[in-house]
């Protein structure tokens, strides 16, 4: 069964994901701050309709490095809640081994007990 090892390197990188509407509305609420006052403390944008979370010291700046956690959890961008169960790894055993070797969680997981575990997701 999957189970996140808390590696952080799916919080690490250059960028982060983009955010949508619902979700710096959700998170904001969870800040308890204004729409306004969260984009301006925690994003960036990168393109007219491009809003990332922004990276502080290589990792998004909501990864606690202390906890090994995100600190917005409970309210996290859908994304984040997938991953790394994304549809392209069922679909694509590839797909599965490429991010096998970056995810610590998938590492004593073959490709063909995936559906199993997708199950038990939904
Ligand atoms: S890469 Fe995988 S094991 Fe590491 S924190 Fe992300 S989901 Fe968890
Ligand atoms: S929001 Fe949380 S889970 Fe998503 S990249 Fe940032 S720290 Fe990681």
């Amino acid at each position: 069964m999957f189970e996140c090892k808390r590696c952080g390197f799916c919080c690490k990188g250059k960028s982060t994901i983009s955010l949508s509407k619902e979700e710096i509305i959700r998170i904001s609420n969870f800040l308890n701050l204004s729409e306004s006052e969260f984009l301006k403390k925690y994003t960036i944008k990168k393109e007219p309709f491009r809003i990332e979370m922004k990276v502080k010291n290589d990792f998004c700046i909501f990864f606690d490095k202390k906890e090994r956690a995100c600190k917005i959890h409970p309210v996290k961008p859908d994304k984040c809640k997938e991953w790394p169960l994304i549809p392209a790894i069922f679909k694509d055993k590839t797909n599965f081994e490429i991010i096998k070797k970056s995810c610590k969680g998938l590492k004593k997981i073959k490709w063909e007990e995936l559906n199993f575990i997708k199950n038990l997701h939904k």
